[in-house]
């Protein structure tokens, strides 16, 4: 990943701008675990950029990052900045593009976030990233109260780093988190999502969630359930538990899943008619988060008799036929009456035997 890199940096470099890998990727890098892609910082505009790259995606936010996808790798290149006057804490609303680097590294949220990579693969640290990694400390790139009251997402951001890396907060930054934690309130919901989303999905979902309780955080973050969250990595468990539709954005599928999970929480996962009615990954995913053994769940769910009723052995024309009646609802009853006793065994899944438990019990009463 890094030699590709570095060839995307001399493209740059090649049509006589400052390029440089930065952020996530350099990070990443010397701690020797893996990137899903790579932050580049450059002097070149985005217009610059896209006749450097005339295939990339230019941003569809003022001053957001032009997207180059290149040899399997997603660069989000950004032009230097600084930034100012915060918009009540949210983003800045001004912008300039510079040509400096360190004023860029300036403006960046964490020490160890501010290290970049040339074109020789040498590292530059202005700021002290190397041994702030070295001591796994998240400490910010100047003043902490002043830099969360900016932007208050770079609270979540240093919960964020020190949940997956496994580092500790720097005392600055510990104290301005207490002092600024408040603002969280300030910032749309969709950011502070993205940020919990990445937190949740890190494997290391509980650890997160013990250090937003250490904060207090959940009550900024409007998550009251947040204490309830329990054995589950699985991103969409913990949102059914968080219970937070009203205000943070999902789509109507993954509200419609949390509904579920969450009914499903209360019911036996290992019952026929709950494995059947709400299928294999909702009872796995409550069923974990209630410490139930998955794989029990699994055989249970593979050796259901039927798993959609398509699977039965009669269609709706043998149920009207067994009727001597026009389409109807009944025949919806019908199903759900023999779909149990099939899932329960009490009915083989056989037409013949079907058939005559239906003659039986409803031809006679019509
Ligand atoms: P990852 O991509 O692994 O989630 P990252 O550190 O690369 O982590 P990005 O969101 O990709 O995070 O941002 C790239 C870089 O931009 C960061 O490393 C940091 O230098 C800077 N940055 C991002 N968000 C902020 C912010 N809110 N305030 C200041 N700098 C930021
Ligand atoms: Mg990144």
């Amino acid at each position: 990943m890094l030699d590709n890199a570095l060839k995307l940096i001399k493209d740059l470099i090649n049509h006589n701008y400052k390029a440089y890998i930065v952020g996530g990727f350099v990070r990443d890098y010397l701690l020797g675990r893996e990137s899903q892609d790579i932050d580049v910082c450059t002097n070149a505009t985005p217009k610059e950029i896209k006749e450097v790259f005339p295939d990339s995606f230019l941003p569809t936010d003022d001053y957001g990052s032009v997207v180059v996808n290149k040899y399997g790798i997603r660069f989000e290149i950004t032009t230097f900045r600084k930034e100012f006057n915060y918009d009540k804490h949210r983003r800045p609303i001004e912008i300039e593009y510079i040509d400096d680097l360190y004023q860029d590294l300036l403006r960046r949220d964490f020490t160890i976030n501010a290290i970049c990579i040339d074109e020789n693969g040498e590292i530059i640290d202005f700021l002290g990233g190397r041994d702030d990694l070295e001591r796994k400390l998240i400490r910010t790139v100047g003043d902490a109260n002043e830099r969360f009251k900016q932007d208050p997402l770079r609270i979540l951001r240093a919960i964020r780093f020190a949940t997956i890396l496994n580092f500790q907060l720097d005392n600055e930054v510990n104290e301005a988190i207490r002092n600024y934690r408040n603002l969280l309130h300030d910032l749309s919901y969709y950011r502070k999502k993205e940020e919990l989303d990445k937190m949740f999905v890190s494997g290391f979902a509980e650890r997160g969630i013990h250090m937003l309780l250490e904060y207090h955080l959940d009550k900024y973050l409007d998550l009251d359930n947040l204490s309830n969250v329990e054995n589950t990595d699985s991103l969409i468990g913990i949102w059914s538990v968080l219970n937070v539709e009203s205000h943070y954005p999902f789509s109507n599928n993954e509200k419609e899943m949390m509904k579920d999970i969450r009914e499903v929480m209360r019911l036996n996962n290992y019952d026929p008619m709950t494995l059947y009615h709400y299928g294999l990954y909702v009872n796995s995913v409550a069923g974990e988060m209630k410490g139930l053994d998955k794989r029990k769940i699994t055989e249970s769910y593979n050796s259901l008799v039927i798993h959609r009723r398509q699977d039965l052995d009669i269609s709706s024309e043998d149920i009207m036929n067994c009727m001597n009646k026009e389409p109807g609802e009944y025949i919806s009853d019908i199903y759900d009456d023999v779909e149990k006793e099939v899932l329960y065994h009490r009915l083989s899944n056989k037409k013949e035997i079907l058939l005559n438990y239906i003659c039986e019990k409803y031809a006679s009463n019509s």
